[in-house]
């Protein structure tokens, strides 16, 4: 959207206002030609305008043919044209009510419109306060507009992106723990331990699909809340979904028995919630299977990249929310180390990839 003066193209158009002179010119020789007729001007009163004469009957708007003497006119393209004419045919016209538009004028879509015609019919509307939006704004994954201003002021859903507000996400809490999660969100969240096992179970047969087998015997999966799992991560100011935690008893290079302790976020949005568990299960895998001390953008893009297999081919716009944020990640090992890993899969196929991962900690060269 844009905001304009048509002032300035009016300007080239040389508003000529009432200049027409009338002339009294009884001994003028030669005697002058009329631009209109092109014949000679034999009366004493004529009329010049820049360098033409015509005869007082012959000045004459161009389009309707009405006189012009004594009559404020315009020119536009060597033609003279009545005030009416010339707002009819070269005045832009508000694509809202059809009338022409003099001065300021707002631009949107291609098209232009008078300042209150856009306010009242075009202008978009701000989810939270209602009133046009006729500066910066925002527009969110779900298409909601917001002024630029409410920005930082009410809170943002910690799974969707959506404002909270009624009109935007249907309302909204806060966790104990802090996090903000909408309303939209909130119906579909996973709190109860059997919801996660069952989910748990049926998320390792997805991944069996593709050849990653999950041993659950040893896999214990518990429901946090995000005060406990940053007591639990090695890293307390990135904020975690979920944690794997390894425990076994290794002497160097060769690890006796293992178990694996997974703890998922409660609360989360069921698909949210699946992302986080085929990332955890990956882990557990790569746990398993792969060498330890794994360079950390390879083992968090795989373990992304599992949530990505799981995911690819729903259709929801949930899901695609939270692709677009792994797809957008800046991180140089959850979002780096997962485009490069699936450009790795690309190339190699799921099946040389997960051989490749239990033979080698680092990217192959080209990756
Ligand atoms: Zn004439
Ligand atoms: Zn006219
Ligand atoms: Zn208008
Ligand atoms: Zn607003
Ligand atoms: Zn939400
Ligand atoms: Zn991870």
């Amino acid at each position: 959207m844009q905001q304009r003066s048509y002032n300035h193209i009016v300007g080239v158009f040389i508003l000529l206002l009432i200049s027409v002179l009338i002339f009294f010119n009884a001994f003028a020789s030669p005697k002058p030609i009329c631009d209109y007729c092109k014949r000679e001007i034999a009366d004493a009163n004529y009329v010049t305008v820049e360098d033409k004469c015509f005869h007082t009957e012959h000045f004459l708007c161009a389009e309707c043919s009405k006189s012009l003497v004594n009559q404020k006119f315009f020119k536009e393209q060597n033609k003279y044209y009545c005030e009416n004419c010339f707002n009819k045919e070269f005045v832009p016209k508000c694509q809202k009510c059809g009338e022409p538009i003099q001065g300021r004028y707002f631009e949107f879509d291609g098209k232009i419109y008078h300042k209150q015609c856009y306010e009242k019919f075009i202008a978009p509307r701000c989810c939270l306060c209602q009133k046009a939006i006729d500066g910066e704004y925002i527009i969110d994954f779900w298409g909601n507009k917001y002024h630029k201003y409410h920005q930082g002021k009410d809170p943002i859903c910690t799974y969707c992106g959506r404002y909270i507000s009624e009109s935007t996400s249907q309302g909204g809490f806060q966790y104990d723990d802090s996090r903000y999660i909408c309303g939209i969100c909130k119906k579909g969240a996973i709190n109860k331990a059997h919801e996660a096992e069952k989910s748990m179970i049926f998320i390792s047969q997805k991944l069996k699909n593709f050849g990653i087998e999950i041993n659950l015997d040893k896999t214990k999966l518990q429901l946090v809340d995000r005060n406990r799992l940053a007591q639990l991560s090695p890293d307390r100011n990135k904020d975690y979904a979920g944690l794997t935690k390894f425990e076994g008893n290794a002497i160097p290079g060769k690890v006796i028995s293992r178990n694996f302790n997974i703890y998922i976020l409660s609360g989360m949005p069921r698909d949210n919630f699946r992302a986080t568990m085929a990332h955890e299960l990956m882990h557990v895998w790569l746990y398993s299977k792969a060498p330890m001390e794994m360079d950390p953008a390879l083992t968090e893009g795989c373990c992304n990249y599992a949530s990505y297999l799981l995911l690819q081919n729903d259709r929801s716009k949930q899901v695609a929310y939270v692709l677009d944020r792994l797809e957008n990640d800046p991180n140089i090992f959850y979002g780096e180390g997962y485009r490069r890993v699936k450009k790795m899969v690309r190339r190699m196929g799921i099946e040389s990839w997960l051989e490749y991962l239990q033979n080698n900690k680092n990217f192959p060269s080209g990756y």
